[in-house]
């Protein structure tokens, strides 16, 4: 067997201060990248630390106790957030999911839940708010987030066995608790909730029937996501990745499936029906069938560093706009001068690493140090 090379990481990424326009009325209101994207979705990961030790997100060789997490002083306030959030939104953002590391571990979220939830696009609406979060402590949350004016919350489980959980999130969690915090959001109003399984051939997939046939007739959707090459640390290989039409044979020969229609241009999963009306599931194939031609999504890190691709291996320094940054001499910007430089930053992309993963661009952007997972969310 060959051996794995794991990275030393820290999070010392590659980052740079996007350039503010001269003449900030010009900057498009509603911007589109080089091949026509509008921007969307914002991903904002509100901390760097987690509970579990997830094998494919943070391996436990490198997320030790070793490990330098961020100090609180270089994470974005949630006032910063708030401010970042509303440029977006008149940018295009409208719809808003919070994620990490494990989001719930930020003290007081639903503070934050609330003053995105006091937002308006430009029509007058508040942004569709979302929340992905491992379940550990939903329980005791769901009630606060939607209270505070979460709409819903997606959460990953990637096994119905504790055994077999145990050996994707490395921390021996019970099953029953995510299961707990998964009834506490129904029974809070954040539906319908997600359900999100990483699957891992070899690993956990002997787990995709039973959690099927759980959340079947449940309301609950159950989505299963190929393992993906995201950062440098959790030793991807393409032989451990169960391509989604898998997935779908495999249910579909205990329970009849058909493909129903995404519901929204740039949605990640594929949508599949229960011929007998149990509910729906879906596939989200990053490795096997790109979804960039529609990718709307942007992601600031909990230190302000904004990144345009799952992939990307430079980020834009929002935080030195937001906060100014002595060392470069640089003072913090208006609201009208921030957007100006997003705008400017959102038109430039050109970010398709999924469909470039296989050509000579695509390895050689694996060959760069990525973000990883847990600094930016999924
Ligand atoms: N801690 C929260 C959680 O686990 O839901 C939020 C952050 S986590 C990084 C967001 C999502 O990314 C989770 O659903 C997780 O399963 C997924 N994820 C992490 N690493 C992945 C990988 N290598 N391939 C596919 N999905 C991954
Ligand atoms: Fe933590 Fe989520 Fe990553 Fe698992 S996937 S290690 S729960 S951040
Ligand atoms: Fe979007 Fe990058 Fe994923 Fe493509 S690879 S869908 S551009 S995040």
């Amino acid at each position: 067997m060959s051996e794995r090379i794991i990275p030393i990481v820290d999070h010392h990424y590659a980052a740079s201060v996007p350039s503010v326009p001269a003449d900030t009325g010009s900057a498009p209101q509603q911007p589109t990248d080089r091949f026509h994207r509008p921007l969307h979705d914002l991903r904002i990961s509100v901390t760097d630390r987690c509970n579990f030790r997830c094998t494919y997100c943070m391996p436990k060789e490198i997320f030790d106790k070793h490990y330098e997490f961020l100090p609180h002083a270089d994470l974005l306030s949630f006032e910063e957030i708030t401010r970042a959030a509303r440029v977006f939104m008149a940018l295009g953002v409208r719809k808003i999911r919070l994620t990490g590391g494990e989001p719930l571990l930020r003290k007081n979220l639903e503070r934050l839940v609330e003053m995105l939830h006091g937002l308006r696009t430009p029509e007058g609406l508040p942004p569709e708010l979302t929340l992905t979060t491992n379940g550990s402590i939903l329980a005791r949350k769901a009630t606060l987030l939607k209270e505070a004016g979460l709409d819903r919350v997606t959460v990953s489980l990637d096994a119905l066995d504790d055994a077999a959980f145990r050996q994707m999130n490395d921390v021996d969690f019970p099953v029953a608790e995510v299961l707990r915090g998964i009834d506490a959001a129904l029974a809070a109003g954040l539906g319908p909730v997600k359900v999100n399984m990483v699957v891992k051939r070899g690993t956990n997939d002997a787990q995709i029937l039973p959690m099927a046939e759980h959340f079947r007739g449940t309301g609950v959707v159950l989505r299963f996501i190929e393992y993906m090459d995201v950062g440098n640390t959790n030793g991807w290989r393409m032989d451990e990745v169960l391509p989604s039409q898998q997935v779908i044979d495999r249910i579909h020969a205990a329970h009849a499936l058909h493909p129903l229609e995404p519901h929204s241009a740039g949605e990640t999963a594929q949508r599949w029906a229960y011929d007998d009306g149990a509910g729906e599931i879906g596939v989200i194939s990053s490795v096997t069938r790109a979804f960039c031609g529609d990718c709307n999504r942007a992601r600031l890190s909990m230190e302000g560093k904004l990144y345009l691709c799952l992939f990307a291996t430079h980020g834009h320094d929002v935080r030195a706009l937001l906060r100014g940054d002595p060392r470069s001499g640089l003072t913090p910007v208006s609201d009208e001068q921030l957007r100006a430089a997003l705008a400017q930053v959102w038109t430039a992309r050109d970010d398709r690493y999924s469909l470039l993963r296989g050509t000579a661009a695509g390895l050689a952007q694996r060959a760069e140090r990525r973000v990883e997972m847990s600094y930016i969310g999924g």
